[in-house]
């Protein structure tokens, strides 16, 4: 029989890999709810049309990158492609919608791409998202709590801030037609993407990869010459904000962004340690969406980042998370040895509940468990044979010094124990 496989883009992460993400997700879970984040968990199944809806019918990820399909009852249901359709449509079902309110989320994202490094089919986001503030101090602050987390994981030498503004609604409609004149002229010379785009989803053609697309583009219409008045304002102080924090950035006036919710401020944290997945965090306002998804009018700001590329970037800066190796490990022999180990390692873990403290289970001679002992990396293995185990003893051998080993009372261990921690 053939072995059975994880679904292609859809990883496992096994247990090497386990203590990187928990180190990171620890990060940045105490940053942002130290900046008042507070999480929400949304399902990972909606219903299709909220996607459809919110980030646009004719966008890459709900014209082909969606998993889409009819439940038992017939519904259209979609496996969620990222995070703010569906925050957004529980802060509006359950009155969350606040002045000021920050939430974030993290989990799993699923988009139909073609896999590769840093790009998946199952992928994990965290995202925050703050509503009801129409000032770009919200956004400055969400810019700069990610600038924090980059300098907190040791990254911040490596990525850099691409900003934008892509004005209001009507602005981006007067720059989409211009943009569209200007290329037309030019259509059967751009790639066959641009080609579509041009009737579909123009604004996408200004972050094509194809170098001849990009030669037309130098002399095409700039979308900050047709920006309306209060994103040009709005613009200048979110830059002002920024400096007076000393949050470096390099605007992009063709960064656009893949989803149609965005107005005014667009964002991404990019790094070229990726190669073509570069982009580890992004972000923007959008205060059209709640409105739009059936809440009252409110404005939004939010990003996500993508935790696989940050991982990959961390492991391309040499940056590891601290390891975390047991204190001591227990080692019982013969029945009553084993008993009082098991009792001893017991009376540890209530006493010393801040410790990693390891048992040896299934038994084993004397040398097998010392074996296991010394492969688990603990400082000390404790260990209780029938001596010990009549006097209410114990004898530490240390497993990575050439301190002697001692034997003491029971009653004694705990305290020695933590005394050795010190020294570790
Ligand atoms: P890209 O241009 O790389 O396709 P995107 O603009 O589609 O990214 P967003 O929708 O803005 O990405 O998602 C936010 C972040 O989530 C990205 O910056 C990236 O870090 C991560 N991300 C997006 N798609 C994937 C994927 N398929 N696999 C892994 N991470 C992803
Ligand atoms: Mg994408």
């Amino acid at each position: 029989m053939k072995t059975l496989q994880a679904i292609r883009g859809m990883p496992d992460t096994l247990p090497v890999d386990t203590g990187s993400w928990q180190w990171l997700e620890r990060k940045v879970q105490d940053l942002v709810q130290s900046y008042g984040y507070q999480e929400i968990r949304m399902p990972i199944l909606e219903s299709t049309h909220l996607f459809a809806r919110s980030i646009g019918e004719v966008t890459d990820i709900v014209e082909k990158e969606m998993y889409t399909f009819a439940d038992r009852n017939g519904d259209s249901l979609t496996l969620r492609p990222e995070g703010t359709a569906g925050c957004v449509r529980a802060a509006v079902q359950h009155n969350l919608i606040s002045t000021p309110q920050r939430l974030w989320y993290r989990g799993p994202m699923f988009r139909h791409e073609r896999p590769q490094k840093g790009r998946l089919r199952q992928f994990q986001q965290i995202g925050l998202e703050a509503f009801g503030v129409a000032t770009p101090d919200a956004d400055a602050e969400l810019i700069a709590l990610s600038a924090r987390l980059w300098r907190d994981l040791g990254v911040a030498d490596a990525v850099q801030l691409q900003l934008n503004s892509i004005g209001s609604l009507e602005a981006r409609a007067a720059y989409k037609a211009a943009l569209v004149d200007y290329l037309s002229a030019f259509k059967g010379e751009l790639d066959e993407d641009s080609q579509r785009r041009l009737e579909t989803n123009p604004l996408r053609i200004l972050d094509s990869k194809h170098a001849r697309t990009q030669e037309f583009l130098t002399n095409a219409p700039n979308l900050h010459d047709f920006l309306d008045e209060e994103s040009v304002n709005d613009f200048a102080r979110l830059k002002a904000y920024l400096d007076g924090a000393k949050v470096a950035y390099t605007v992009n006036p063709r960064l656009v962004r893949g989803l149609d919710y965005y107005n005014k401020t667009v964002f991404e944290w990019v790094t070229t340690e990726l190669g073509a997945q570069g982009t580890i965090c992004a972000g923007g306002r959008y205060d059209g969406l709640v409105a739009q998804l059936g809440g009252k009018p409110t404005p939004g700001v939010g990003f996500a980042m993508g935790l696989e590329r940050i991982l990959l970037l961390l492991g391309a800066q040499g940056i590891e998370a601290p390891s975390t190796l047991p204190l001591a490990f227990g080692v019982g022999v013969g029945e009553a040895g084993e008993r009082a180990c098991f009792a001893g390692i017991e009376a540890l873990r209530s006493s010393l509940p801040q410790f990693d403290i390891r048992l040896n289970t299934g038994a084993g001679s004397f040398k097998a468990q010392m074996k296991r002992a010394d492969k688990s990396g603990a400082k000390v293995a404790l260990i209780w044979g029938e001596t010990e185990a009549q006097n209410n003893t114990v004898t530490l051998k240390f497993l990575r010094d050439d301190e002697p080993q001692i034997t003491l009372a029971n009653s004694l261990l705990a305290q020695e124990l933590e005394r050795i921690s010190n020294t570790m």
